[in-house]
Order: C-alpha cells, then structure tokens, then sequence
C-alpha cells in the first residue's frame, strides 16, 4: 500500500518567518480541534501532529483513525508531487508549458541558495522559479510547508484557509512513497 502524502507549501514565506508562521498554523488548527497539540508520533523521523476530534471535517469522506498526522516542515525544501513526475513548468505569466526552459539548472540553484529564476522562452521574462505553476502540480519550492499523511483527500476550503491564516500563496502537491 506505502503511504501517501498531501503537501500544502507556502511559497512567500521567507526563511526567517518560516517558524512563525508555521506555529501560527498550528495555534489555528489546535484552537479548532483539528489536530492535537502534542506530538507524539513521527512520519520519515519527522515528529506529526496527530488529528484531533474534529478531524474528519476538513476531510471530503471520514477514514477511521482519520491520519496518520501533520508534519510542518520550516526549511528550504523541493517539495515534490510522485504524481506528476512529468509534469513541465508553466509560466505563470503567458501559460506557455516551459518545457525548453532550462530547468533543472534553476531547480539545483534554488536548492542551493534558495532563490532562482527562470527565464520564459515563449515570453522572456524571467519569473523566480517559486512562482511557476507545474503540470501535475510535480514541484513546490518553499521554506515553509505542511505534509498531511494518510488522509482522505482534504477539502478545497481547508486548504483555502492556509492561505488565509498564512497570507500567502500556497501550491498543493500530493504523492505516495
Ligand atoms: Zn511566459
């Protein structure tokens, strides 16, 4: 079976505001009972918070156990999708799939140093990779992320207000291990 994962990525938030912001998630996700404040499990050596009583509202079918809990991630990191292994960028300015861009090149850079830009091929302009969309939603780079394991598929308004509680923009991303 494996597990899988739903991965919700901040892709404004800075380095250093990456802590905050996170733990102002966690304060708004105990306040409404969704998880539990304590983390007493860990998924990958990452410790989780386990879901709380009112779980299975955030989640579009009930699943017994409801999760297998939240891991908030607050470093630079490619998220990735397994879904969407394919998956091309696609400038968020003119919509053209970028697949002549040279990629791979900003995904290392950004790794390296966290910030990185990528230039359009269709229309020029060169767009931080953080703010390309991708085919099968295949990658998020942030400093801030939420890692859901073992949910029913999250509804569309839960994952809205991450981005209201963040203020941000946020990427969604889902795969399996
Ligand atoms: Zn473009």
């Amino acid at each position: 079976m494996g597990d899988h994962f739903q991965t919700i990525a901040d892709i404004d938030a800075t380095a250093e505001e990456a802590e905050a912001l996170g733990a102002r998630v966690v304060a708004w996700l105990v306040a409404e009972g969704i998880v539990r404040a304590e983390r007493t499990y860990e998924m990958l050596g990452r410790p989780v918070y386990s879901p709380g009583p009112r779980w299975d509202d955030v989640t579009e079918w009930p699943v017994r156990g409801g999760c297998d809990g939240l891991a908030v991630i607050t470093s630079r990191t490619v998220f990735w999708g397994s879904l969407g292994s394919d998956g091309s960028p696609v400038c968020p300015h003119c919509s053209t799939p970028g697949t002549t861009a040279p990629w791979p090149e900003a995904v290392d850079a950004w790794h390296r140093t966290g910030a990185s830009e990528l230039r359009c091929p269709a229309c020029d302009r060169r767009v931080p990779l953080a703010e390309w969309t991708w085919e099968e939603d295949r990658f998020a780079f942030a400093h801030l992320g939420f890692e859901i394991w073992n949910a029913a598929r999250l509804r569309p308004e839960f994952v809205a207000e991450f981005g209201r509680v963040l203020g941000h923009r946020i990427r969604t991303l889902a795969g399996k291990l």
